[in-house]
């Protein structure tokens, strides 16, 4: 197998599930103190008290610790939720990550609150951050007006540039994660001379709002790399990656449409993670994957698990809508 990342570059075994892994993320806050109308993560505000939903220390540990022990050392371990930095063991979680041997570097997404807004807070940051191996994934929808209100529900601008200028002050080095909607599109040059304004830039990251596209150039990738192909059939090998992006750029038309007509408003993550999970369950019979769930992939498990949690998610939101009141 070639084009594979970091140590599984020169990996000998064919199986996916057993090579190590270059990018693990894992959700350590459920609850967020932003209120984006277009969160992916469906995460309901709550920064403090019972509001907060974490997951404790401990099991944070086991499962991070159950993934080294199935697939080896993890080349970068990302912190999501939510908001990660909102986890009362934040900082626990950060040193335990820095002083286990099996993880090379920790990540954080973070939508820049508290680095902003708490100097407590950003101290201790700023002892991990100049220690190495960390970095933050900032939230950062350009300097430019346009896509802010649409996004994060507000205009935080000044927030997130007093942000970057304290992670200066600090040496916590930081990636700008913009996410790019066609309202701010224009604007992704000004995002990366802001970047180059700030020494403790690494890099401008671009999220396409809209999830097919990634994922069609996840599928690019494969195509290069050769892999994940499918069965064996009558005429030859399943076209897996052909069928996986032709149904990725289906997804993206009607999502298009959705979006211009401005039908089925807040559910669109929904309803393409209802449509991508039920799809990719049917599909994965046809991929070459070991099945060793009574005749199920991994993959399928989880995909099943996606379908049923956004349809939950989806009657939730609706739910919501109705009992609005006017
Ligand atoms: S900051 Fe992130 S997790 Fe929080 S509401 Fe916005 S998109 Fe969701």
């Amino acid at each position: 197998m070639t084009g594979t990342l970091g140590r599984n570059a020169n990996a000998t075994v064919p199986e996916v599930e057993i090579l190590s892994t270059c990018l693990a993320l894992i959700e350590i806050v459920d609850s967020c103190n932003l209120a984006c109308p277009t969160c992916f993560a469906d995460s309901p505000i709550g920064a403090t008290g019972d509001r907060l939903k974490t997951h404790s220390l401990e099991s944070l540990k086991t499962r991070i610790q159950g993934v080294i022990d199935r697939k080896g050392k993890i080349e970068i371990l990302q912190l999501s939720g939510g908001e990660p930095t909102l986890h009362p063991q934040f900082f626990e979680l950060v040193d335990w990550i820095h002083a286990h041997l099996q993880i090379d570097y920790c990540l954080v997404n973070t939508n820049a609150v508290r680095v902003a807004r708490e100097e407590t807070f950003l101290g201790e940051l700023g002892t991990r951050g100049r220690r190495g191996h960390f970095q933050l994934y900032l939230q950062f929808d350009g300097p430019q007006e346009a896509g802010q209100l649409e996004l994060r529900g507000s205009d935080f601008r000044d927030m997130k540039r007093l942000a970057m200028e304290r992670c200066e002050r600090e040496g916590i080095p930081s990636t700008l994660a913009m996410t790019v909607t066609p309202e701010n599109l224009p604007h992704l040059w000004d995002t990366i001379l802001t970047g180059l304004d700030f020494e403790v830039c690494r890099g401008v990251s671009f999220q396409p709002m809209l999830l097919p596209v990634p994922l069609i150039l996840g599928r690019i990738g494969c195509l290069s790399a050769g892999c994940c192909g499918g069965k064996i059939c009558s005429f030859g090998r399943w076209p897996s990656v052909g069928v996986e992006s032709g149904f990725q750029v289906v997804a993206l038309i009607i999502l298009f449409i959705l979006r211009r007509k401005q039908w089925q408003r807040g559910q669109h993550f929904h309803l393409f993670l209802i449509a991508y999970g039920l799809f990719r369950f049917f599909h994965e019979f046809m991929r070459a994957t070991p099945k060793p769930f009574d005749g199920l992939s991994g993959y399928q498990l989880i995909a099943l698990a996606t379908a049923v949690a956004a349809g939950i998610a989806y009657r939730r939101r609706n739910l919501e809508a109705h009992h609005t009141p006017c």
